[in-house]
């Protein structure tokens, strides 16, 4: 087995045993309570999973972005919420690492995120653009008495924000910025003031603690990404999120259906020889999920395919933003239609929270996959594309 291979199966064995060890037997507690899943981000932390896509010259494990992707789905087949935490870090990392244009600063920071596996969050959406993330309201604006600069922005979702290390802001360029001229800032916790705005008692996804949070800080001009947002955003931050995410709802949906899959076959040993009616509902839940997976990956391979390429021009097409942005409207609406079809099996032995066939968070937690970006703001755009696009 070659040294790639084998770093490849040792980080997915132990992401395997953190989900079953850790983020399996506290994921009721983490959604009854909405409470940080401490346990589970605790483990991948001594497993340096954290920092297993940066680069080994930089400190980290060097492993693939599809052994990422793996990650976050074994992750969400045992607890939504962690996977979804674990998920969005990996987006502000995999975005830095395939942007860093040999920025000191920033190379720097990765060894630091590898050596003291800091966790990162986003404020990306905004009050006031919603789930755009192609602009700003809350700009950088250079300190007078310093070569510094500051801002506020106000977020109305900031998941993890109070267990944080570091933060990923999108800000306009300066004040006189058009929205659209975004840049991104990583500012480190301790520059940080969070004043929270709202609480956080949610239908699902409990565990990622996301309230709204007034975010000012002071920053130096090494912590400004170089390439601009809009190259960011296209080549890496948008697929990525978007790959990241259908992975661990499938990873949900899957979980729904091995629990109506054990209901079925219990059933079915009630009655030896029998098939139970139930059955063929399994049957077609199954062909429901299959359509889910096969989107999710065909996805994964058309991204890396255009992230091999020289330049990776491609992921710039407009072709390929629909092609995302597809992903994403597509994925997000299949998750919970699966989790359905499996409470559908499970009956009031799924409705009910307190069995093995329980399908109530699974349901609960990919209720939220449409709003993360809400898809009628998607299907918006790809409205506007449509119109324009040769290459489709
Ligand atoms: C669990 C969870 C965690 C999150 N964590 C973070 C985080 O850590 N950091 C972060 O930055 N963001 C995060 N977000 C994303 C973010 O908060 C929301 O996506 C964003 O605030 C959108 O807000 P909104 O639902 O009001 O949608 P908006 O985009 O403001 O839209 C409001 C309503 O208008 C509708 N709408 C919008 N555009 C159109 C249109 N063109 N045509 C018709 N209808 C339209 C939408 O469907 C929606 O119903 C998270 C979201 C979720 C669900």
């Amino acid at each position: 087995m070659s040294v790639s291979v084998d770093r490849e199966r040792g980080f997915l064995d132990a992401i395997g045993r953190i989900a079953d060890e850790h983020a399996a037997p506290n994921a009721d507690a983490v959604d009854r309570e909405a409470r940080f899943p401490a346990e589970t981000i605790d483990a991948l932390r001594e497993t340096e999973a954290l920092s297993a896509f940066i680069p080994p010259d930089l400190g980290g494990g060097g492993v693939a972005f599809e052994t990422i992707a793996a990650a976050c789905y074994e992750l969400g087949r045992r607890c939504g919420a962690s996977a979804m935490i674990y998920a969005m870090h990996q987006i502000q990392v995999v975005t830095i690492v395939r942007h860093l244009d040999e920025a000191p600063w920033f190379e720097e920071y990765l060894r630091r995120v590898a050596g003291e596996q800091r966790l990162i969050a986003s404020a990306t959406s905004e009050v006031g653009t919603g789930g755009d993330m192609g602009r700003s309201v809350a700009a950088l604006t250079p300190m007078t008495d310093s070569e510094g600069a500051s801002f506020e922005k106000q977020a109305p979702t900031v998941s993890y924000g109070e267990h944080a290390d570091d933060l990923f802001v999108t800000l306009r360029r300066s004040p006189d910025a058009e929205p659209s001229d975004q840049v991104v800032v990583l500012a480190s916790r301790d520059q940080i003031k969070l004043q929270q705005t709202g609480t956080w008692d949610p239908l699902g996804m409990r565990g990622t603690c996301s309230p709204g949070f007034i975010v000012s800080a002071e920053v130096l001009p090494e912590q400004v990404l170089p390439t601009p947002f809009s190259r960011v955003s296209a080549e890496s931050m948008v697929p990525v999120s978007h790959i990241l995410w259908s992975h661990l709802w499938l990873g949900i949906a899957t979980d729904a259906f091995d629990r109506a899959r054990a209901f079925v076959r219990a059933a079915a040993r009630q009655k030896p020889g029998e098939t139970p009616p139930v059955a063929l509902r399994l049957s077609h839940l199954m062909s429901e999920l299959s359509l889910l997976r096969a989107e999710v990956s065909s996805a994964l391979s058309e991204f890396n395919e255009a992230s091999a390429e020289p330049g990776r021009e491609r992921l710039s097409t407009l072709a390929c933003a629909l092609r995302f942005n597809n992903l994403k409207i597509a994925a997000s609406e299949q998750a919970p239609r699966v989790c359905q079809a499996a409470l559908g099996v499970c009956g009031i032995m799924g409705y009910k929270n307190d069995t093995p066939f329980s399908v109530g968070r699974h349901l609960r937690d990919t209720m939220s996959a449409c709003l993360m970006v809400a898809n009628e703001r998607i299907h918006q755009t790809n409205a506007s594309l449509l119109l324009i696009a040769k290459d489709v």
